[in-house]
């Protein structure tokens, strides 16, 4: 795998992405809407800029999960793969779980802790935020 880029999909790997770079922050969220989205404790986001950001295969299916955002999935599998906000916004989310090599990031916050479930507090030192920061 080349330093430069970061690549990934679903589970069934109907959907593949590449991201030019390793992109740029990553959170956990706690957010009660990605974890009914994702069937887990919270979601692991790693921010990303539009243009460094592109599908490789397949066609993401799309939920418009607010009226500010939609969440891009794969209608095969149901793996979440991007939250994307509507209108002007430089940078798209990618779920860190569906990157070849998650551990290339590094995640530094954890954002909605307002909603984190008592069973997914780890204490790993990383800075809280009630909302997204
Ligand atoms: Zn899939
Ligand atoms: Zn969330």
């Amino acid at each position: 795998m080349s330093g430069d880029k970061l690549t990934g999909g679903c589970l069934c790997g109907a959907l593949r992405y590449e991201i030019d770079g390793t992109g740029e922050s990553a959170s956990h969220c706690h957010c009660g809407m990605c974890r009914k989205a994702s069937g887990a404790a919270f979601v692991t986001w790693l921010g990303v800029a539009h243009d460094k950001f592109r599908f490789t295969a397949g066609k993401p299916h799309s939920y418009r999960s607010s009226d500010s955002a939609s969440r891009l999935f794969c209608g095969a599998c149901g793996s979440q793969i991007q939250f994307d906000y509507h209108g002007a916004h430089d940078h798209t989310h990618i779920t860190a779980g569906t990157l070849d090599e998650p551990g290339r990031v590094t995640p530094e916050r954890h954002i909605w802790v307002q909603d984190r479930v008592p069973w997914a507090d780890y204490k790993d030192g990383l800075v809280e935020f009630s909302g997204e920061d």
